[in-house]
Order: structure tokens, then sequence, then C-alpha cells
């Protein structure tokens, strides 16, 4: 298993990070990538990669960090390193009016002019978008820049089967946290019977969204997102060993990162 989507430097998990990596892999984790929220924590996040083996890291700015001072030179020198494996996250986020939308649009377009750049100088990496209520808005702006879309990953998805066929058409991945375990999430649980098994993939977006039957623990830790592949695997009719070597493997082409080998007794 990999957890493709978690912040190991927000609090609480970064006061705890080694426990927390050492229980991941014992809980049969063969990867993990911490992704970042703003400038600053890019830096922060690649150091952590760097301490750990197959612990990667993204670098940019989400949506909700739009409004703070951003340092396009940190998030530049923190990909140039080869634990870096992604952008972002980056998107769009309509739940809340703060910071304002215009303002999360600005930072987008700007965002993604800045990863252009880095792709001409051969700074290129598939993108980790955080989408909430933003889809139409999103797709609109992403048909317009120079990037594939299958190098976009639609993480943490909450929307409708509705939401999901635009993001397949369009031809970006989805990306599944605990919340398609909640009870009151039905539609995410629909939608996740759509997509096909070579643009799915598994996350926990810790410390935030502790899949059931854990869900009342917090803070969410990486080694809890066997729980979201069990309860996909059997939603989607698959073996769940069958399942945690296609997102796996799924996670590995995305990302083009080659996880630790299995452990023994495991996947079989
Ligand atoms: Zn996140």
């Amino acid at each position: 298993m990999i957890d493709t989507h978690c912040h190991l430097t927000l609090s609480p998990l970064s006061k705890d990070t080694d426990r927390i990596i050492t229980d991941a892999r014992n809980a049969g984790l063969r990867g993990m990538i911490t992704v970042a929220t703003t400038s600053d924590d890019s830096q922060r996040s690649l150091a952590l990669a760097q301490q750990h083996d197959h612990l990667w890291c993204s670098a940019g700015v989400h949506p909700l960090y739009s409004d703070e001072p951003i340092q396009w030179d940190l998030v530049k020198s923190a990909a140039q390193h080869e634990k870096c494996v992604a952008w972002g996250e980056l998107g769009l986020d309509n739940h809340y009016d703060h910071p304002p939308h215009a303002k999360q649009v600005s930072v987008l377009e700007e965002q993604l002019a800045f990863i252009q750049t880095c792709h001409e100088e051969g700074i290129e990496k598939p993108i980790i978008v955080h989408c909430r209520d933003s889809f139409d808005d999103l797709i609109d702006i992403f048909s317009c820049a120079p990037f594939d879309p299958s190098r976009y990953v639609f993480h943490c998805f909450t929307g409708t089967p509705d939401d999901a066929r635009h993001v397949l058409d369009f031809g970006g991945w989805i990306s599944f946290t605990g919340v398609v375990t909640f009870k009151n999430a039905r539609e995410v649980a629909e939608a996740a019977k759509l997509v096909p098994d070579d643009r799915i993939m598994v996350e926990t977006d810790a410390p935030f969204l502790t899949p059931e039957p854990l869900r009342k623990i917090r803070p969410n830790e990486p080694q809890y997102v066997i729980h979201t592949a069990r309860f996909l695997a059997q939603l989607r009719g698959c073996d769940e060993h069958k399942f945690e070597q296609i997102t796996d493997e799924n996670a590995e082409r995305f990302f083009g990162i080659t996880l630790a080998p299995m452990k023994s007794g495991e996947g079989n």
C-alpha cells in the first residue's frame, strides 16, 4: 500500500513523524507522499522526505493559503530535488469564502504559469489537485493550461458521480480518502464505482478524515489508508490484495516512483 497524500508537516503529525512513519511501514505501507500547502511548507516537506526512505513530497500552494505571501523560488528549489514528485496541492475551494474566490483563481493561474516555466526548464511533474465544489471552474482552467490531462489527480474526491464523469472525460485521475467510507457520503461511493482501474488512487489526507471504522480516532495517520483501500475493493467487487497491487502500480506510474518491496507475508 501507499498513502499518496498526507501532511506529515502539519500539527499534530509534525511532532511525531518518526513514530508515524515506523507505524505505517509496520502496517505494510510501501511508501508515502507528504503534500505541501505553502512555499515554506514545500521546503519543510522536502526536508522530511530527505530523512526517510520511501517518503516523497510535493511542492506548491494550497488554495486556502492563497492569501499568504508566496515565494516561488522556494517552491522551485524544493521541486528540483528528486524526492519531490508532484506539484501541489493546488486548485480551488468553494466550500469556504476565504480566501475570496478571485484571489484563489489568481494564485492558481500564477501557479500554473510558474509550473509551465519550470517544465520548460526540465522540472516536469504531475499535479495534485485540491477541488472542493469547483469541478467546472477547475476543468475550464486546466483545459486552457498546456499540461496533459492525464498528469492531474483530483485528490480527496468528494463529488457526485456526474463530477467523476466530468473529471474522467477531461482525462484526469481520481484519488479517494476516508470520506468514501463515511455513511453520509453515498454519492462519493457511487462515484468510486465509475473510476477505471487505471485511474484510481488512495490516500489518507492525514491528519484529516480518518476512515471508517476508525473515524473517531484523531488525528488520521498514513497507516489507516488500508481501511479506505479495503472499503474501495469491496465496493468495486475486487479482491483486496489485487486492489492494493493495482493502486500501488498506479501510484508508481503516476508519480514516477518505486515503492519499497512488500514485506514477506503480504500480497498473497
Ligand atoms: Zn491535502
